[in-house]
């Protein structure tokens, strides 16, 4: 019988960890469906590191496009948010259009089935176009979240209003926001500011692809994908999560890897809370104070990744005699009661650990899937971004979320953090709920992804449809070349 003959999947992730990683766990899902292969696309620094994470046994093709961060008066190898100060990651991302002209002759020797590109890249349906090959955006936020970050960056509402809270024009069905939930750089927007030169050029483009792909579950974050259903007819959403892979570490985390695991096998079940801000976040320094007292003082096991706090270079050494209370480190050692993480922690393998019972997140949406997928309730503090809508979803819609904080700037106090880790830790009826509230999504999403031979789950199913939009795409136009 004649060998079927391959399509190539482009992928093309924007230079976050936060975006890289489930668009490389999108990669690898679709290099296990037969008779695709993928190549997938960044800048020189991101792929190098991607070379040494692959596993061995990948056929994943890695092209990286000419890019020089220093010529866009950026730090040199500056190539990721995750080595850039906040300020400058806008720099990153108009620095990034740069990249049309080669990936656009790239494109026309590639000639693939599909392009999938990040929710920052939409110039990239242009390329698409330009070649008629199917183009749809892959955005690895969650509906509910992307939804209210689509409505708020489209109206800015807080410039048209004195009052501190805010509905939403084109999603009536949710509460008011408030204007404590509007990330920094929403805050300072006023429609002429780089930030929103940027993201409104790009959200407003979302719809000139011919599909979106929500890294969400169809059962889980109905709110925010009848937004995109209603908002331009015609044009399919699919919910394809959550992309997952075993490839959530990155080279040169092994040594934090084990001693994470060894030390939650040493732990009783339940019993650990695991503390993260992602992978470009930071607090404050006196909210590093306070996080850690209140740790402290609980008397939990916990597992924290530790980032210098905000007033400091992001990638200096952490200084725990500096930053935090005088002898934490030392007595938290000698108590064997938790573990300070300095640079990267093997998270969906801590999630995933029995001894583990809940996290303190900063909502960022692969975190948020990575968390309810294990059943493990979350303590919010959104920081950025699309992080406080999705802290505002799991807490109002799916009940699995209290939030503790807003924001690396705002004032917290020990006492708040400490009773609500009690309360997710499950001292009380309240937190308790949560946990079964979490694990009931947990079997949602392991439905979502179910793969039997009588049954498959609706993000299966989706990619599937995914796959037909676009072969129906290469159909069309070869039918329209031969005519
Ligand atoms: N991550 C990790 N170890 C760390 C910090 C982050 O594995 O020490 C991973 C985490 O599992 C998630 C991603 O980095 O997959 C962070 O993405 P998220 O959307 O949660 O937040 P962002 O970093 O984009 O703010």
């Amino acid at each position: 019988m004649a060998q079927q003959k391959e399509e190539n999947v482009v992928i093309f992730p924007f230079m976050a960890q936060g975006h890289m990683i489930p668009f490389l766990s999108l990669a690898l899902q679709i290099e296990q469906r037969k008779s695709y292969t993928v190549t997938f696309i960044n800048t020189p620094l991101n792929i190098e590191k991607l070379r040494h994470s692959l596993p061995p046994t990948s056929t994943i093709r890695l092209i990286s496009l000419p890019f020089s961060a220093a010529d866009h008066g950026l730090p040199p190898e500056a190539e990721n948010t995750d080595v850039l100060p906040y300020p400058l990651i806008v720099h990153l991302m108009h620095a990034s259009l740069s990249l049309k002209p080669s990936f656009t002759h790239l494109i026309s020797k590639l000639s693939p089935l599909c392009i999938i590109s990040d929710m920052f890249f939409t110039w990239t349906a242009d390329v698409a176009n330009q070649f008629g090959i199917f183009h749809s955006i892959f955005n690895a936020g969650g509906a509910y979240g992307m939804a209210l970050y689509h409505s708020v960056w489209t109206h800015l509402p807080h410039c048209n209003t004195n009052s501190d809270e805010f509905s939403l024009p084109d999603l009536p069905e949710i509460s008011p926001i408030h204007r404590s939930q509007l990330a920094n750089n929403v805050k300072q927007a006023n429609g002429t500011d780089p930030w929103s030169l940027f993201i409104q050029g790009q959200v407003r483009l979302w719809f000139s692809s011919d599909g979106l792909l929500f890294n969400t579950v169809e059962g889980l974050d109905q709110t925010g994908l009848s937004y995109f259903r209603r908002k331009k007819t015609g044009i399919p959403v699919w919910a394809i999560g959550p992309t997952r892979s075993k490839l959530t570490e990155r080279a040169g985390a092994g040594d934090d890897r084990n001693m994470c695991i060894h030390w939650l096998d040493t732990c009783s079940q339940n019993s650990v809370l695991y503390v993260s801000f992602g992978s470009q976040n930071t607090l404050s320094a006196s909210q590093m104070m306070e996080l850690a007292k209140a740790l402290e003082a609980s008397g939990k096991n916990f597992i924290w990744v530790v980032r210098p706090p905000l007033e400091f270079d992001i990638n200096s050494e952490f200084r725990a005699e500096k930053w935090l209370p005088e002898g934490f480190e030392d007595r938290i050692r000698k108590e064997n009661r938790g573990l300070l993480v300095r640079k990267w922690a093997p998270q969906v393998e801590i999630l995933s650990h029995k001894s583990t019972r809940a996290f303190i997140s900063h909502c960022g949406w692969n975190s948020v899937l990575e968390s309810l997928s294990q059943g493990v309730p979350i303590l919010a503090w959104p920081i950025g971004a699309d992080q406080f809508y999705n802290a505002k979803f799991l807490e109002e819609e799916v009940g699995v979320c209290v939030e503790m904080a807003r924001g690396n700037r705002s004032e917290v106090r020990e006492e708040k953090i400490l009773r609500l880790i009690k309360v997710v830790m499950g001292e009380t009826e309240k937190g308790e709920k949560m946990r079964k509230k979490a694990c009931e999504v947990k079997e949602i999403i392991k439905d979502a992804m179910r793969d039997e031979e009588s049954y498959k789950g609706s993000s299966l199913k989706a990619m599937d449809e995914f796959f037909d939009a676009a072969l129906s795409m290469k159909k069309t136009r070869k039918q329209t070349m031969i005519s």
